[in-house]
């Protein structure tokens, strides 16, 4: 991938895609989501920053996994929360 500045993104050859259309956090306590997004260092699929919970950004920070998908359908970019880099594919 051509991530520009961002090396996170440059080091990624396949993208993790969403293997069940729902925040896998959400799910578990009820909450409501808007768009998802997939980690693309462990696979999980989790809420964007619209969505109340905001899921994906908090694991980002909390376990150090830079790089996102947009897991919604015609959508194909990849976002780096530390860069703040957007990269389409
Ligand atoms: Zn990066
Ligand atoms: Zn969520
Ligand atoms: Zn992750």
């Amino acid at each position: 991938m051509n991530g520009g500045s961002c090396t996170h993104i440059a080091a990624i050859e396949d993208i993790k895609s969403a293997t069940a259309h729902v925040c896998a956090e959400c799910v578990k306590i009820g909450a409501r989501w808007v768009h998802l997004r997939t980690c693309q260092t462990c696979g999980v699929t989790l809420c964007c920053d619209s969505s109340p919970n905001r899921h994906a950004s908090k694991h980002a920070r909390a376990v150090s996994h830079p790089v996102i998908a947009s897991a919604e359908p015609g959508e194909r970019w990849l976002y780096c929360f530390p860069d703040d880099v957007f990269a389409e594919y």
